[in-house]
């Protein structure tokens, strides 16, 4: 129900976690039944933490068994479609060393879900989101690139979205989508920002891109850079966040 990604520059800090549990904290207003996070840094690892209930629930779960410092970081705020409100089924989704959050709903996840098992992919969770992990891994493993693997994987899904994803091969890039569902970045220097609202990083920020519909955006720490899912260059509205907008 409530996104949030960011990458920084700092070789590797606290700052990704702490900026996505405050934007997640800023998100709360929207209701939710689970949290979760995932970061990705020079370590080449890939580092999740996620739980059912309350954001509270997530950042004791963090605190009892702490995650590593990164430079990039996605967090979610779920509100359950497919698959109960368990710390199983909570976001992030992950496939090898990818991880994906996502808001909405993938229609036609039951067909994509039986050719996935059919090629022998193992799922963890009963959400329709999983396909997007597994199918996102492996675009990834067949280009080499997330931002081309994004498009490729938005293409093929119906419903609506919005996706973050991070990989352990590429911790200084956070790759997102939408399609019927919002997705804005926030401009930082020498760090961005993204959320499915301003609230998410207007703590950091209030300049903003809002994505048009079918685009896929790419965020590391000096750069944003926007295409449609055939990977073709496309312009989004940038715009300042205004006071009143932001209370
Ligand atoms: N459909 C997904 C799920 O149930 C995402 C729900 C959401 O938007 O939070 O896990």
């Amino acid at each position: 129900c409530g996104i949030v990604g960011y990458v920084g520059s700092p070789v590797a800090s606290a700052r990704p976690l702490e900026v996505v549990i405050e934007g997640l904290r800023r998100l709360e207003y929207r209701g939710y039944d689970s949290a979760g996070v995932a970061l990705v840094g020079p370590s080449g690892v890939l580092a999740t933490a996620k739980k059912a209930g309350k954001l509270a629930n997530l950042v004791e779960e963090i605190d009892a068994h702490p995650l590593p410092d990164a430079t990039a970081a996605i967090g979610h705020t779920r509100w359950a479609t497919h698959g109960g409100p368990t710390d199983v089924n909570a976001h992030p989704h992950v496939a090898g060393d990818l991880a994906v959050i996502h808001n909405g709903i993938v229609e036609n996840f039951a067909v994509l879900k039986a050719q996935l098992v059919a090629d022998g992919v193992e799922f963890a969770s009963e959400t329709d989101t999983e396909v997007v992990a597994h199918l996102l891994a492996r675009a990834y493993t067949e280009t080499g690139d997330l931002t081309t693997a994004m498009g490729r994987v938005a293409r093929a899904l119906e419903g609506t979205f919005t996706l973050l994803a991070v990989h352990a091969a590429v911790p200084d890039t956070v790759v997102g989508a939408r399609h019927d569902s919002p997705l804005v970045v926030g401009l930082g220097t020498g760090e961005n920002f993204l959320g499915s609202d301003v609230a998410a990083f207007i703590a950091h920020t209030r300049e903003a891109l809002e994505l048009g519909q079918d685009q896929v955006v790419t965020i590391t720490p000096d750069e944003v850079r926007v295409t449609d899912f055939d990977g073709v260059p496309a312009q989004a509205r940038r715009y300042t966040v205004d006071w009143d907008a932001a209370a």
